[in-house]
């Protein structure tokens, strides 16, 4: 498990920006160090845990890129056409081990082994055949072309996956390339998630009607699910600091990352604090972010806690700015800083200087086919409509005041975000 000390989230300021708090997290968090070795097909999305070096060059052997005709480069045709006398066929996954005479061609196929003394591939596009049958190469081809060496993608020995690196699709069949069935990645991360509040119950259990259906546990649930955890959903703990306290205690051990939702406002009815203060230490974050309100740190037994807001939107804005970089941290993935793209913002919009804003915006296409932002026309951080109807979120930096229509805007897609 994640060992901390107890002051480790420990912050000065009043208020923190969005940068000061993932600075603070990825430099005080320790990495897991537990691996494992998982088959290839197991392996996207986790963390891998020691550099990769290409035991072989790829493409292993030196190949024809196209169907065609194989040559020595001396003969490559310069000036005018020439007719070359057909020797040998090679196919992909055959042999090539007769060498290519002065004055012959070899029919070639993609992926096949260049025949030794063989430099240059004409595409078979470009060739004819003669009435004698000789194969008529054109002149103007550059020697060596459509030919892939050996060692030209990656050179043996060179590092191509490192430790760190969160595998996607393409880095699993960069393994597969070098022959490994399996790769050595750190264990999955083990997040305890709690929601907080008497007026949520869990779906399949019976409402009051002033309850609603908890819908923040299963969105953090499945938004650890997407970075790699294994989730332990220990469902709803009542608003009272005792009960929440032993909850926190009881369930909490045997996990790297305790997660709750609801409850760390400064209301008086906002027990996480004075629960998680009993039992472990904690701070309370005031993030210049919106939507956000306050965010809890804290530590239990060593292990870190983060509160989030209750919120939907404020708790989804909040675990991409807070729980995405400690997960990434607990893992040692290499840091995965979230770019914006740049559209035209199709609203007007006024903010607070000094604090970061996300703005729920629908892509089009505008006029050129350019990618215009469309607001989502309500605020409320309790609207799930909002961010179930729109596809990311607009990034208002600390220094803006305020958006005009047509303006170029930071736009992170939720695709990006997980
Ligand atoms: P809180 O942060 O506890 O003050 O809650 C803020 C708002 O979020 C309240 O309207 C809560 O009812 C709502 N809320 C809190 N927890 C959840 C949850 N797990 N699912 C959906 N809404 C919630
Ligand atoms: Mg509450």
């Amino acid at each position: 498990m994640a060992q901390l000390s107890d002051d480790c989230f420990a912050f000065g300021g009043p208020m923190m920006s969005v940068d000061e708090a993932v600075g603070l997290i990825t430099t005080r968090v320790n990495a897991i160090a537990d691996l494992e070795t998982v088959a290839l097909v197991d392996a996207d999305g986790r963390v891998l845990a020691r550099d990769v070096a290409a035991p072989l060059p790829l493409p292993p052997f030196t190949n024809s890129a196209v169907d065609g005709y194989a040559v020595r480069n001396v003969d490559v045709p310069d000036g005018t056409e020439q007719a070359f006398l057909l020797d040998g066929r090679i196919q992909a996954g055959g042999l090539a081990h007769v060498p290519i005479k002065p004055g012959h061609t070899a029919r070639i196929f993609t992926g096949a082994p260049m025949p030794p003394d063989a430099g240059t591939v004409f595409m078979q596009e470009d060739v004819r055949i003669d009435a004698s049958g000789k194969i008529v190469l054109p002149a103007g081809l550059k020697p060596g072309a459509n030919v892939r060496p050996a060692g030209e993608d990656i050179p043996q020995g060179h590092i191509a996956l490192r430790a760190g690196q969160r595998l996607r699709p393409q880095h699993v069949a960069l393994a597969a390339a070098f022959g490994s069935v399996g790769l050595d990645v750190v264990r999955r991360i083990r997040v305890a998630v709690f929601s907080t509040g008497d007026e949520i119950a869990s779906p399949g259990e019976a409402r009051a009607a002033s309850q609603l259906f908890d819908s923040n546990r299963f969105m953090l649930m499945a938004m650890l699910r997407r970075l790699g955890c294994e989730v332990s959903d220990l469902g709803i703990l009542r608003d009272e600091r005792t009960s929440l306290a032993q909850g926190l205690k009881r369930f909490a051990g045997g996990h790297d990352l305790i997660l709750t939702t609801g409850g760390v406002s400064t209301g008086e009815e906002d027990h996480v604090k004075a629960a998680v203060e009993s039992i472990g230490s904690l701070v309370l974050w005031r993030m210049a972010i919106k939507p956000g309100r306050p965010v809890a740190m804290g530590i239990i037994d060593g292990t870190p806690l983060i509160g989030l807001p209750g919120n939907p939107v404020a708790s989804f804005v909040t675990f991409v700015h807070v729980v995405r970089p400690t997960v990434l941290a607990l893992a040692g993935s290499l840091p995965e800083p979230l770019s914006p793209i740049p559209v035209r913002a199709a609203f007007a919009y006024k903010k607070k200087i000094g604090r970061r804003e996300y703005v729920r915006a629908s892509l089009r296409r505008g006029d050129a086919g350019v990618l215009e932002a469309v607001k989502f026309p309500r605020e409320g951080a309790g609207l799930l409509s909002s961010l179930v109807e729109t596809d990311g979120l607009v990034e208002l930096g600390e220094d803006i005041v305020h958006v005009e229509p047509g303006q170029s805007v930071g736009f992170l897609s939720y695709a990006g975000l997980l």
